[in-house]
């Protein structure tokens, strides 16, 4: 049964406000007095509301939207996405070698064989997605180069969704430097959303990372140790996007409450969640899935109208946080694999793919990626004993019934 948000148990509430430390609550300000003025990332001056603001990306010095188009679905028959999306001014691109089993970065191709001058104007980001080693690294370059028919990729991330630091490999680094010498692309950081402050806080160690793309939402951002990691970026002046900007849950329930709260006021949820990422400046563009003009035009709107949130709307979005603390999971998946059998460290992963059924609505994208784990270990989830992970899970999840579910939904 859906838990209301007034509701929550308060062995929960005090699990979260261990896990956050004193920061619980407090977010905002926690972020404001890190950002300092020093950025690698500050807006620049025009601000024409019907355009999104842009900043710049770091070292790389590229002047990117605020908001960017994160193109996880078939583009090839939704060209109109991105015509719409460049009227706003949202003009970087986030693909990947398998988004959309190639039709995303086909999409892009074929948008720019038929407009081939907007080249220039359009930042492609792309993916080694499932790549090993650097030889897998440059075919799975070569393969999205000749998709989207292009010489270049402006960042190109080498290893999509780094859980572990030890992927970022000298190998790795000699190759980023082969492949910007032959200018394929123009700058190289990978993407994450497991385990993400030690690898962001490893990326800051290594002059190497121009730019990567990490989880980041108004929940992520209440923690304390996150803020470290995005710090240590900033000052290394690595380039910082923001994705799973809505924080959307594993879990489905009922978010009439907030939801409404927020229309009241003028904004949507999505729109306030937008919002509330962009105020920390350290972060040069949110990266949100958008796949109909509706989506574009709603959080364009936010990206442009120059309004910050009211402290009571950041209020109420922390508030949120908390009370649906059990329902999200934030990736630490070092901690529940230490409690689980050597056999089973999927519990992250499966959490996210829950996150595509009920929040994103991407049924058939939850099912392909869950049924791409080992069909003997996935046999296995409904029948292993969680209670240990459970007890180690800094939110309080129900770890084995969302596995089981899982298996229910996904199979
Ligand atoms: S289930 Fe809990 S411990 Fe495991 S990754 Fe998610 S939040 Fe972290």
């Amino acid at each position: 049964m859906t838990k209301p948000d007034t509701q929550i148990s308060r062995k929960l509430f005090l699990k979260m406000a261990a896990y956050a430390g004193v920061a619980l609550g407090t977010g905002s300000a926690l972020i404001q007095a890190a950002c300092g003025k020093k950025s690698g990332s500050e807006e620049t001056a025009d601000q024409d509301p019907t355009k999104v603001p842009r900043r710049v990306l770091g070292k790389t010095g590229a002047s990117i939207p605020v908001l960017s188009h994160g193109i996880m679905y078939n583009l090839v028959e939704n060209q109109i996405v991105i015509h719409n999306g460049l009227k706003w001014g949202i003009d970087m691109i986030d693909t990947s070698h398998i988004y959309a089993g190639g039709n995303s970065e086909l999409g892009i191709g074929k948008f720019l064989a038929k407009n081939p001058e907007k080249r220039k104007d359009i930042f492609i980001v792309s993916k080694a997605s499932k790549a090993r080693t650097a030889a897998e690294v440059e075919e799975r370059l070569q393969t999205s180069l000749q998709r989207m028919g292009t010489d270049y990729i402006d960042l190109y991330y080498g290893v999509h969704a780094l859980s572990d630091p030890a992927a970022l490999t000298d190998d790795l680094r000699k190759w980023a430097e082969s492949a910007k010498k032959r200018k394929l692309i123009k700058h190289f950081g990978f993407s994450t959303h497991q385990n993400m402050a030690k690898c962001l806080k490893a990326a800051a160690k290594l002059d190497w990372i121009d730019a990567l793309m990490t989880s980041y939402n108004f929940r992520l951002m209440q923690d304390p140790e996150m803020q470290e990691a995005i710090e240590a970026c900033h000052k290394a002046n690595i380039g910082l996007i923001a994705m799973k900007v809505m924080g959307v849950k594993s879990r489905e329930e009922d978010d009439a409450t907030i939801i409404k709260s927020f229309t009241s006021n003028g904004y949507t949820d999505s729109q306030a969640k937008i919002k509330y990422v962009l105020d920390d400046k350290r972060i040069a563009s949110a990266c949100v899935t958008m796949n109909s003009v509706e989506q574009i035009t709603e959080n364009a709107n936010a990206a442009a109208d120059g309004k910050k949130l009211s402290r009571a709307d950041e209020e109420r979005l922390e508030q949120y946080a908390r009370a649906t603390c059990g329902s999200y999971c934030t990736g630490c998946a070092e901690i529940c694999d230490r409690a689980l059998p050597a056999a089973a460290p999927y519990v992250a992963d499966v959490m996210r793919y829950l996150m595509y059924y009920h929040g994103y609505g991407e049924r058939a994208m939850a099912r392909s990626l869950f049924r791409e784990i080992p069909a003997g270990t996935r046999r296995r989830f409904a029948r292993l004993d969680y209670t240990d992970a459970e007890k180690a899970c800094p939110r309080g999840i129900p770890i084995g019934e969302m596995m089981s579910q899982a298996v229910r939904l996904l199979s």
